[in-house]
């Protein structure tokens, strides 16, 4: 546990998966979290209840980032929130993913709509967050395994591509203001956004068995990735992609060779 006592720190995507996850740890490391949602009012009042009755603090804040005007309506409300106070760590973690929309089957609107929420989203809010943002502070984009992966899921995995090219180029960037900007890449982690871990029998036993330490990842796995970034022990450490997959796809676990 590090303590992010006095912080601020906005999670976008914070309501569900591995969103609520990291707001309900850096919450419960001190920090007063802004819980971004885009849709599910629901879910961000659940979390914000979650980390409030945990004895943390935490307020709701929405915006839908396929609107080009999403980043800007985000951060006004969030500097509203704020009310003079500066932020100091920014995840920025909200994301879709069509499965539809593989390189035989995507269609215009599903190309834009996921380069929309996954990599022009979180350009814009950083662009406009920086002014927000304390000298010293943290950025961490969540990015995810298909990027060195295959899959068939090709839009997808160009969006994460474009944020893991994006975190490198920011860090040295932003270095001159000390603040440190790091990309977790998750693998297969049971969420909504991963709902086919349940729709057959095989789904889970087959991704334990590529996986190093044998069974899927969960959503407080990355969060707790994430909280060392924005802590001061994550101090040193910037422009970096730290895959956080419980060892997935390293190789055979047998040989028969
Ligand atoms: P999830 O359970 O589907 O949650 C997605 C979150 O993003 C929700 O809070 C949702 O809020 C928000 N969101 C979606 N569309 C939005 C929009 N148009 N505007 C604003 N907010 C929007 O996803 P997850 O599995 O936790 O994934 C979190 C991150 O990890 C993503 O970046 C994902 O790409 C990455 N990742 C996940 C996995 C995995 O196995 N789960 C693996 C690798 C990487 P609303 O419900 O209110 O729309």
């Amino acid at each position: 546990m590090t303590d992010l006592s006095g912080r601020t720190a906005l999670v976008t995507g914070g309501s569900r998966g591995i969103g609520r996850a990291i707001a309900e740890r850096l919450a419960a490391d001190g920090a007063q979290v802004a819980v971004h949602y885009g849709s599910n009012e629901a879910a961000a009042k659940d979390t914000v209840a979650a980390i409030e009755q945990a004895g943390g603090k935490a307020f709701a804040v929405r915006a839908d980032l396929a609107d080009p005007a999403g980043p800007d309506q985000l951060i006004t409300a969030l500097e509203d929130r704020l009310g003079g106070q500066p932020l100091d760590i920014l995840v920025n973690n909200a994301a879709i993913i069509v499965y539809e929309a593989t390189i035989a089957e995507a269609t215009l609107e599903q190309f834009e709509r996921q380069f929309a929420i996954n990599v022009r989203a979180p350009f814009f809010i950083i662009q406009r967050a920086l002014p927000l943002l304390r000298d010293g502070g943290r950025i961490v984009n969540i990015s995810s395994g298909v990027t060195w992966f295959a899959t068939p899921q090709t839009v997808y995995s160009m969006t994460k591509g474009a944020l893991n090219a994006l975190g490198r180029s920011l860090a040295n960037t932003l270095g001159a203001r000390g603040i440190t900007v790091n990309t977790v890449s998750p693998g297969v982690t049971d969420t909504e956004m991963n709902s086919w871990l349940h729709e057959s029998d095989d789904a889970v036993p087959g991704i334990a068995a590529i996986t190093a330490l044998d069974r899927v990842g969960r959503a407080p796995d990355i969060a707790d990735a994430v909280a060392f970034f924005a802590s001061d022990d994550g101090r040193w450490v910037t422009g970096q992609t730290l895959e956080v997959n419980g060892g997935l796809f390293l190789g055979p676990k047998t040989q028969s060779w």
